[in-house]
């Protein structure tokens, strides 16, 4: 069987970028693309963004599937191979690597493993729908937060972690005001977060809106409302605003790597302080899967880069040329 070099899996911002540098390194990767695993798409969280702002190189912002489509077919352009199919099953253990899709098992003397992560969400139905339409719900403040249609208004945010005081102490800057909604009247984010939403509320730009749980998201087009329940007193009201901002964690896409991988404890992958290098020689990571500190499109893009790096030079150590 033909052994590749190296196998990529996974095709957002750190996926692709590792496609680029490999390919350009001679290693004649294969990028698994994936097709629906984890709710995510080919191109990854960023294929259910709008406008991305905050990328640098472009000044005008540009349109998330539309950056993925140029990192696509600039990896394409220096050569790499795509296969467009989830991986279902990976062997770590034994080298060559193997990593099968439904259809095919491919051979490996390297791979990247580069599967993001996903956001949690409600599960409510219209806040999909507004969050698939633009309509006023997203689960990244960072990208989306600075939006015309969220400055100076009031929106929310749900969550009571670091993620949710992070996101929230970000939309003061924009919005009228931030109402924090946690479902319990004990806040989980770090000191020194919570003394951060402490003092924006002194200050009048955060409202904290304790034991309450977003039961339905309003609105037809965009978001005019939440519908709340009091988790002590099952009372129902609503609250009129104009965005809403989920920060309820993430999900690592690390399924498929369990007992092959060591993980943290928060059940994103281990890599080696300022490396891509896995527990497993030969196996790499990069983007959000290994990263639940910054989770941004351009530090994907960056570990990308380290871990096409890093592996060309385990392969040359290895004498695979
Ligand atoms: P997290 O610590 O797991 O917090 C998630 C929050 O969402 C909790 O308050 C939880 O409520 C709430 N939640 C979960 N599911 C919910 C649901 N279905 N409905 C309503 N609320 C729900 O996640 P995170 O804030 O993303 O942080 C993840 C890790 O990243 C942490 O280790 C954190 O310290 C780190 N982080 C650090 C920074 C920083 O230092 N600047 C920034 C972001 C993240 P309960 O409290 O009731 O469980």
């Amino acid at each position: 069987m033909n052994v590749e070099k190296c196998v990529i899996i996974g095709s957002g911002p750190a996926g692709l970028t590792a496609a680029i540098y490999a390919a350009r390194a001679a290693l004649d990767p294969l990028c698994i693309e994936g097709y629906n695993a984890g709710g995510l798409i080919p191109g990854g969280q960023l294929m259910f963004t709008t406008d991305v702002e905050n990328y640098p190189g472009f000044p005008h912002g540009i349109m998330g599937p539309e950056m993925m489509k140029a990192f696509r077919d600039q990896a394409e352009r220096f050569g790499t191979r795509f296969i467009r199919d989830d991986v279902s099953e990976v062997d770590f253990r034994r080298r060559p690597f193997t990593v099968k899709t439904p259809d095919q098992a491919v051979q490996a003397h390297a791979v990247i493993v580069a599967t993001g992560a996903r956001a949690n969400w409600l599960g409510l139905e219209n806040e999909q729908r507004l969050a698939k339409s633009g309509g006023g719900v997203s689960a990244c403040a960072v990208c989306d937060g600075a939006l015309p249609m969220f400055r100076n208004q009031e929106v929310a945010v749900v969550g009571g972690g670091d993620s949710a005081v992070e996101e929230a102490s970000y939309l003061t800057k924009f919005a009228s005001k931030v109402h924090l909604i946690h479902r319990r009247d004990q806040l989980r984010a770090s000191k020194a977060m919570q003394e951060r939403a402490f003092k924006l509320e002194r200050e009048g730009k955060l409202a904290l809106v304790w034991d309450s749980q977003v039961i339905d998201v309003l609105g037809d087009k965009t978001i005019t409302g939440l519908k709340l329940k009091n988790t002590k007193t099952g009372q129902v009201r609503e609250m009129p605003i104009k965005g809403l901002f989920l920060g309820i964690g993430h999900t690592p896409n690390t399924d498929l790597f369990n007992g092959q991988l060591e993980l943290e404890e928060s059940g994103y992958l281990k890599v080696r302080p300022g490396s891509s290098y896995t527990s497993v020689p030969g196996i790499f990571a990069a983007g959000d899967v290994a990263d639940h500190v910054y989770r941004q499109a351009v530090t994907a893009a960056g570990t990308g880069c380290m871990a096409a790096i890093d592996c060309e030079r385990w392969l040359a150590e290895q004498g695979i040329e």
